[in-house]
């Protein structure tokens, strides 16, 4: 199986996993690249999962839909383009002979979801949407920063080998605010020199995994007592509780340049 981020508009990734005969892609915000590129590779698209509503993800679904005949995978508490099989929580759904389970991760949206398979060729796959990226999270459109930060406690907790595929190249952006939140983590330094790398030959920082991202995404690390001391310098009444520190770290980023 090979896995493949397709990168579309100005920093989506599509990603596309196939056995080299038939492939499955993931939140297809447009169809024409996807199209060509798996002409180009001599593919048959099989299936499309989406993890939230957004036009970013969906866009070019009912075009692939209709040129290909994919089966449709989307979330079953969000507007989708119809039609399609709706999943939800604990739920699995085989695709090209993997068993993804369903994890719910409101947040970012209210009904998003993310796709895991424990068993992919020996290392775990996670397709989390705009809920965990690199190095930081999504921002929250229609859930509460408690919401959020369950959501992201699950995925933290899946195998630390786990390859994460984010849908967005934010890494560099979000690794400039996680240094100024934690200007002594040495892991944390390493990374933003190897992603620096990687960008300026133009490859994707992506996947990245759950062991790289417990160790240096602050979003992760709310108990950590740097993260907490950041926190409640830039914002006094941040508590020590989790939530608390999340809510600042989120409102923070937004307006961190
Ligand atoms: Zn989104
Ligand atoms: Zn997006």
């Amino acid at each position: 199986m090979k896995l493949f981020p397709l990168p579309a508009f100005s920093d989506n990734y599509i990603w596309i996993l196939h056995d080299g005969q038939r492939a499955l892609v993931v939140d297809p915000g447009e169809s024409d690249g996807v199209l060509a590129w798996l002409k180009q590779h001599g593919l048959k698209l099989d299936t499309i999962l989406i993890t939230h509503h957004h036009a970013d993800h969906t866009g070019g679904v009912a075009a692939l839909r209709e040129a290909t005949g994919a089966h449709v995978i989307g979330p079953a508490f969000e507007p989708m383009p119809e039609p399609l099989q709706r999943v939800s929580a604990g739920e699995h759904v085989n695709v090209l002979g993997l068993r993804f389970e369903v994890i719910e991760v409101p947040g970012h949206t209210a009904g998003h979801i993310a796709f895991y398979a424990a068993e992919a060729e020996g290392t775990p796959l996670l397709f989390c949407g705009d809920t965990l990226f690199s190095g930081g999270c999504g921002r929250l459109f229609e859930g509460t920063p408690a919401q959020m930060l369950d959501s992201l406690t699950r995925l933290a907790a899946l195998p630390a080998d786990t390859r994460v595929c984010c849908t967005h190249e934010y890494t560099l952006s979000n690794l400039k605010f996680a240094q100024a939140i934690e200007p002594d983590n040495g892991a944390l330094a390493a990374y933003v020199a190897k992603c620096q790398q990687q960008r300026a030959q133009n490859f994707p920082t992506l996947p990245s995994s759950i062991g790289v991202e417990n160790s240096i995404n602050p979003f992760l690390r709310t108990a950590e007592a740097a993260v907490v001391r950041s926190a409640q310098a830039h914002e006094p009444a941040t508590t020590t509780d989790a939530v608390s520190v999340f809510a600042t770290l989120r409102t923070w980023k937004n307006n961190f340049k």
